[in-house]
């Protein structure tokens, strides 16, 4: 029996560092598209895309490598999203999907949408996968198994190209998930954002200690430290455009986290175990249900090397699809 044909013809990646790196390298292994045409800000990354073969062709401008494609994925921080859909908004396909993958979408969406043309459907996406490194070099295929992918279509938008460009992101062995780019904001603001800011600040604060040497915490880091410093080891640039982005989210989980901590600080001062034990009891059932639902795995790892990546799913068009 012939393979049917790939999801998508021609699939264009702008921006080419760990996540668009990363669906080149799953797009290729799952046979989603038939040719990858990448391109990147600079000279030296668009030299090292090409070495490391990522793609079929690799252009120098964002308007040459959206020609003829089906469909356009924009892999760049989200503060510059506005300016890249402008420039790519004349040479578009008619028909063709455009998405991205920023970690914030009320701003894409206000950024891009103006600058795309009616003819093409525009689908934000958000996969929620990463790690703290960044460039060409840091993807791998399977970084978004058993990962969600949130896709955040505009009210109006055609439901058949949401539900190929989730297709697309299932290939990958990703969950996929639909909501609005408010809602998406202000969900990611306490489970992403709040976080990171959190590790940034205490990093930070150890950093400026002076009672305590910097060797000191660094040896001492496996006491909870050193997975702040992991987060915290996230690329600046893109951590920068995110809290600009999404300021409002991200400020009002902040106002109930400073309330919560005051909470926190007032039992301790006044030796109140039992409203201490009671919080920590119920953090550790999320903790729990995360373990439980696939989120994390309970082995405990210790600084030792991860204990390995889930394999991804069968390709596309194979025997028994
Ligand atoms: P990355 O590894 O730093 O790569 C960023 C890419 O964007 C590079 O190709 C860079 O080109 C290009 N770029 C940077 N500034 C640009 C500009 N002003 N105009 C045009 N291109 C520009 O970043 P990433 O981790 O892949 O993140 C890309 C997007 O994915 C961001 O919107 C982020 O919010 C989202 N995201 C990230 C993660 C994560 O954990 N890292 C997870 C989910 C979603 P040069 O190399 O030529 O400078």
């Amino acid at each position: 029996m012939s393979k049917p044909a790939p999801l998508f013809n021609r699939l264009t990646l702008i921006g080419i560092g760990l996540i668009g790196s990363s669906i080149a390298r799953a797009a290729r292994a799952q046979g989603a598209v038939g040719s990858i045409v990448a391109t990147a800000r600079s000279p030296a990354t668009r030299k090292r895309v090409a070495e490391l073969g990522l793609a079929d062709q690799v252009v120098e401008t964002n308007a040459a490598a959206v020609e003829g494609a089906d469909l356009v994925i924009v892999c760049i921080p989200v503060g510059a999203c506005g300016s890249v859909a402008q420039e790519i908004g004349p040479h578009l396909a008619p028909g063709a999907i455009v998405s991205d993958v920023g970690s914030v979408k009320g701003a894409v969406v206000r950024d891009m949408a103006p600058h795309l043309p009616k003819t093409v459907h525009f689908v934000p996406a958000h996969p929620v996968a990463g790690t703290e490194y960044s460039g060409p070099d840091a993807g791998f295929a399977e970084l978004f198994v058993n990962r969600w992918c949130i896709l955040t279509p505009p009210e109006g938008g055609d439901p058949a190209a949401t539900e190929k460009l989730a297709a697309f992101w299932r290939l990958f062995g990703a969950n996929v998930e639909t909501m609005s780019a408010d809602h998406h904001d202000l969900v990611l603001a306490i489970t992403s954002h709040l976080p990171h800011l959190i590790a940034y600040t205490i990093v930070g604060t150890a950093d400026e200690m002076q009672n305590v040497t910097r060797s000191e915490v660094l040896k001492f880091s496996a006491g909870g430290f050193r997975d702040f410093t992991r987060i915290a080891a996230s690329d600046p640039t893109m951590w920068r455009d995110v809290f600009l982005t999404n300021k409002d989210a991200v400020l009002e989980m902040l106002g109930r986290f400073n309330e919560d901590i005051s909470l926190l600080t007032k039992a301790i001062r006044n030796g109140d175990g039992k409203t201490l034990f009671e919080h920590f009891e119920r953090t550790r059932a999320i903790r729990k249900g995360i373990v439980d639902i696939g989120q994390d795995s309970p082995t405990p790892d210790f600084g030792r090397p991860h204990p390995g990546i889930a394999p991804l799913p069968k390709p596309y068009g194979s025997a028994d699809d």
